[in-house]
Formats: C-alpha cells, sequence, structure tokens
C-alpha cells in the first residue's frame, strides 16, 4: 500500500504575548515534534487526552494552522508551505467531520444548502439541477432520506446531523478524511451506527482516515495503525493488535488499564496516573511523561527519548526500551 500523508517532525507552537507592544514571551508547544504515515485506505486513530494536541495536529495537517517546524507530505506532494490557489486545490482532497455536528452546521440553510456549498465553491458552472441530485445522492449514500434536503439541521438528531455533516465532507470526494472525535457527542448507542457507516463509506471510497478520540476504546475497532499522544508528544504507534494487547510505553498502559472490562471473570487492575499533565509552555525537560511516570529513572529527566521501533510494526518513545 501506498503512503499518502506522511508527517515529518511536525511542530506547531503558538505564541504567548505579553506587554503593550504585544512581545512574544512563550510559546505554547501544542505539537511538539510528531511523525507518522498513513497509508491509503487505512485509519490512523489519532489517541490523547484533551489538551495533548491531537486537534491541533489535525488542523496543521488541514493547513488551517501554519507548521512552526517539520513538513506534511500529501499524496506526494510536501504541502507544508502552499498558500492561496495550490492550497485551495488541496484542501479538496482533505475533509473535515467535526466532533460537534450542530456547531458546524449552519441554522438557516437548508440541509441540501449547507452539503451543496463545497460542490459549489469548486464548481462555479455546475447547474442546479445537477448539484441537487448529487446532493441526494450523498444523502442517500449517508443513509438519511433524500427529503432532507429541505430540512434544517435543528430538526435531526445527533447522530442524524452527524450523518449530514459526513455527507458535507464527501462532498468533493477527498482521499483524506480528518475527524476529529465524529461520536464523542453522541450517544453510546448512536456511536457504533456513525462508526459503522463510516467504515463502510472507506471501503466504498478507499477513503483513508485520520481518527481523532480521546479515548483507546472508540478508536479500537476502526483503525489499522493507532498512535498515543501525551503532552504534544507521540509516544507509541502500532497497529491494533500490538496496542491493546502489549502496550509498551507507561502512558499507553495506563490508558488501556481505563477501559472496562465487559467480562466481569476477568480481572483487570487499573493504573492510575499520579499527578496532571504539566503545562505545554514549559514543558519538563527529558521525557515529557517523567513527572508521572511509575518507572521513571535518572535518564528519564535528562534526555527526551525518540519513538523507535523496537519490535515490527511498534514504535515506542520511552527509555525502558
Ligand atoms: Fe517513563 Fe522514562 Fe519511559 Fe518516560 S522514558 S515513559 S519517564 S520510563
Ligand atoms: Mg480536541
Amino acid at each position: 500500500q501506498e503512503t499518502i500523508l506522511q508527517v515529518n517532525g511536525l511542530k506547531t507552537y503558538f505564541p504567548v504575548k505579553a506587554g503593550f507592544f504585544g512581545k512574544t514571551v512563550a510559546h505554547v508547544k501544542a505539537v511538539d515534534g510528531v511523525s507518522f504515515a498513513i497509508k491509503k485506505g487505512e485509519t490512523f486513530g489519532l489517541v490523547g487526552e484533551s489538551g495533548c494536541g491531537k486537534s491541533t495536529t489535525g488542523r496543521t495537517i488541514l493547513r488551517f494552522l501554519k507548521p512552526y517546524e517539520g513538513n506534511i507530505l500529501f499524496d506526494n506532494k510536501d504541502i507544508t508551505e502552499l498558500k492561496g490557489k495550490s492550497l485551495r486545490e488541496i484542501r479538496k482532497d482533505v475533509q473535515m467531520v467535526f466532533q460537534d455536528p450542530y456547531a458546524s452546521l449552519n441554522p438557516m440553510q437548508m440541509v441540501g444548502d449547507i452539503i451543496a456549498e463545497p460542490l459549489k465553491n469548486y464548481n462555479k458552472n455546475k447547474p442546479k439541477t445537477e448539484l441537487q441530485t448529487e446532493v441526494m445522492d450523498l444523502l442517500t449514500k449517508v443513509g438519511l432520506p433524500t427529503d432532507a434536503y429541505y430540512k434544517y439541521a435543528h430538526e435531526f438528531s445527533g447522530g442524524q446531523r452527524q450523518r449530514i455533516g459526513i455527507a458535507r465532507a464527501l462532498a468533493l470526494k477527498p482521499k483524506l478524511i480528518i475527524a476529529d472525535e465524529p461520536v464523542s457527542a453522541l450517544d453510546v448507542s448512536v456511536q457504533s451506527q456513525v462508526l459503522n457507516l463510516l467504515k463502510q463509506l472507506q471501503a466504498e471510497f478507499n477513503l483513508t482516515f485520520l481518527f481523532i478520540a480521546h479515548d483507546l476504546s472508540v478508536v479500537k475497532h476502526m483503525s489499522d495503525q493507532i498512535g498515543v499522544m501525551y503532552l504534544g508528544n507521540l509516544v507509541e504507534i502500532a497497529n491494533k493488535e500490538g496496542m491493546y494487547t502489549t502496550p509498551l510505553h507507561p502512558y499507553t498502559q495506563a490508558l488501556i488499564s481505563a477501559i472496562p472490562e465487559p467480562d466481569p471473570r476477568k480481572k483487570k487492575r487499573r493504573i492510575i496516573l499520579e499527578g496532571d499533565v504539566p503545562s505545554p509552555i514549559n514543558p519538563p525537560a527529558g521525557c515529557p511523561f517523567h513527572p508521572r511516570c511509575p518507572f521513571a529513572k535518572t535518564e528519564c529527566k535528562e534526555i527526551k527519548p525518540v519513538l523507535k521501533e523496537v519490535k515490527p510494526l511498534h514504535k515506542v518513545a520511552c527509555h525502558l526500551y
């Protein structure tokens, strides 16, 4: 399989300004050197607690944010510095599905017009009837009735609104979809329906997903590879089997231990982490996880571990390996 997205040493920093002249006095190191790759047609699950930089990573790949360092290769093109017209061309191929479908849908617009908007933006001369047919087709693809075209977002349930968001993201036939916690706002019963729809659409259109989630249970059935983020860093990348059966990083082990075990006969030891996530303005020296790590040694406080492959298809950033 060919690689469609490659992110190398990506950093996204936000300046912290102070004083009358707004001088930059520090940086929020939201994403602090992240590298990973996704193959065409696969799903990469990016997991971490809120504030770990996962959404910022997604938004930087979409080039809503400017990278501070590193580069982004999409479909064999370096898109790190793209601007204007060439960025607009790339945006057709990379679409986003948001966490809160309601907030991302214009309440004053008919659903049909919401979905047609990207189509209109990129095909100025397309006849109205053709646009309508395409939108009706998209509605059917996401499992909504075609008369949804003439309704408004508030007339739909949370799950249906997310289907509308997905239809809009699909309109331009993208190659990559960045889904930022697409089911977090939905009831558990509805979550699996939306996840199934995404999987089905992936198979039908050979879509690639960057699937962002805050816990490891949601991405389990979706992902080919999973990356765990902590404080702006990717601390572990593995395929599904490796991540859930033999997590290597102490942080991942704690996250895995927090997934509820449905079988009451199986005893599971929950690892509770001490302390809070440090500030990304002044992250700890050495391993960013060392202040909370039960296995931290002297080296961990001084030398930042690099993400390296320690088993086939399994990378970890930790001095224990
Ligand atoms: Fe813990 Fe050290 Fe590994 Fe960091 S490098 S996770 S502090 S053992
Ligand atoms: Mg987020």
